[in-house]
């Protein structure tokens, strides 16, 4: 065998379990494009979650509260901006508050300490509403510097990080896998004990490669893409929180909602739209405007339509075809379908970016 385990894809999840099995392993890291998180972790609202909205005991739930707490532990170990700045998840009449009770309950059964604010918090922070629950716990950060530190850390600990290579077929042989990939115009075959199929969006083309039928086993992906609109930076200042809708919360995603990022920009969105591909179109439609203004001043009364241009998008590896219905993160160890050693990582939307160093712990438990 060339290496202990090959991890395909170098995503948050791919990099953080690279960091993660380097420590004891040999560990080889393929991505297809020229550097780490080209793809969905470079697309995403960079929040923390909390772990307020998933089903208690689920994956989704426990890595993101686990996952929280490794990713603002190591912010503080490299420096990198984490700030704590919390979140308002916002009802504008008494049905959406009664949403907040199921959040509240939800929350509580998830571990997550979140408090119900009224009216008068609300307008001292420059927010309409009637009520809202406070999640001190949720942050944004500087996903590509967090990012970077666990390629760092991987390839401190001998890890290899190879770049525009990609895996095009897999087989099971003894005692591990081979893998043929596609290596700057050269094509090579490698073999490795383990393999962690960290591919995303490439998941379910991987996943079959290697003879899972993905229908069967659930993993084929319906990609759902979520686009942002930046607003005026005339408005920079104006809230120091992020501010989420309740009522819209069993769509695609958690409601349109004010983004903040570490340099203090403002952005509003995902909405959710399930597409074909790949490829992708990522290009945001600018006929969109005025949906996002309709809904964004529902929460950003001062918000006008001319404040908005389109930003970037990105697209979720959802296992669903349809909004608002539930699947779990799906980390597999694939012994059952004849091949040990297989891990297969699947529909990792969010919260992935917040989970991802606690997912890496788990891979590594299946391993
Ligand atoms: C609209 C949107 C908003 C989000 N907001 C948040 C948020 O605020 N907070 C949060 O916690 N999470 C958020 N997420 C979720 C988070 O971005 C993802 O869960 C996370 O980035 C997934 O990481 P990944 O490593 O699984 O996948 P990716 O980042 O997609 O990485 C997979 C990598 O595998 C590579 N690859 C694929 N196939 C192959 C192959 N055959 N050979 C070699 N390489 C291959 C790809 O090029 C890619 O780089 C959001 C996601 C979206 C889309």
């Amino acid at each position: 065998m060339d290496y202990d385990v090959v991890i395909v894809g170098a995503g948050i999840v791919g990099l953080a379990t690279a960091a993660r099995l380097s420590a004891t392993r040999s560990v080889l890291l393929l991505e297809r494009h020229d550097g780490i998180c080209r793809e969905t972790s470079s697309r995403n609202s960079e929040v923390v979650h909390a772990g307020i909205y998933y089903p208690p005991g689920s994956l989704k739930a426990r890595s993101c509260v686990r996952g929280k707490e490794l990713l603002y532990a190591r912010c503080e170990k490299h420096g990198i901006e984490a700030p704590r700045v919390g979140k308002l998840i916002v009802a504008l009449d008494a049905e959406e508050a009664q949403r907040l009770d199921e959040l509240e309950a939800r929350a509580s059964a998830n571990g997550v300490s979140v408090e119900r604010v009224g009216r008068g918090v609300l307008q001292a922070r420059g927010v309409p509403g009637i009520e809202a629950l406070w999640s001190p716990s949720t942050g944004i950060v500087d996903s590509h510097r967090y990012a970077a530190s666990f390629e760092a850390e991987a390839r401190a600990q001998g890890a290899d990080v190879v770049f525009e290579t990609e895996v095009l077929s897999a087989e099971r042989v003894p005692g591990g896998f081979s893998l043929t990939v596609q290596s700057r115009g050269e094509q090579l075959v490698m073999r490795a004990a383990a393999v962690v199929n960290a591919a995303g969006l490439g998941q379910d083309r991987l996943s079959a490669a290697v003879g899972i039928d993905v229908d069967e086993a659930g993993y084929r992906q319906h990609p759902c893409k979520g686009s942002w609109f930046t607003i005026s930076p005339r408005h920079r200042g104006r809230l120091d929180t992020l501010v989420y809708p309740v009522g819209s919360a069993g769509g695609g995603g958690l409601g349109v909602h004010l983004c903040l990022d570490v340099g203090g920009g403002m952005r509003l969105g995902p909405d959710w739209a399930w597409v074909d591909g790949p490829p992708f179109d990522l290009r945001v439609d600018p006929g969109k405007r005025r949906a996002f203004w309709e809904v964004g001043r529902r929460l950003l009364p001062w918000l006008e339509e001319a404040d908005l241009s389109p930003d970037q998008s990105g697209v979720r590896a959802k296992l669903v075809p349809g909004p608002g219905l539930f699947r779990d993160f799906v980390l597999a160890e694939e012994s059952a379908r004849g091949l040990p050693g297989w891990v297969t990582v699947a529909g990792i939307e969010s919260p992935g970016l917040t989970a991802a160093a606690a997912l890496a712990e788990e891979v590594e438990g299946l391993l």
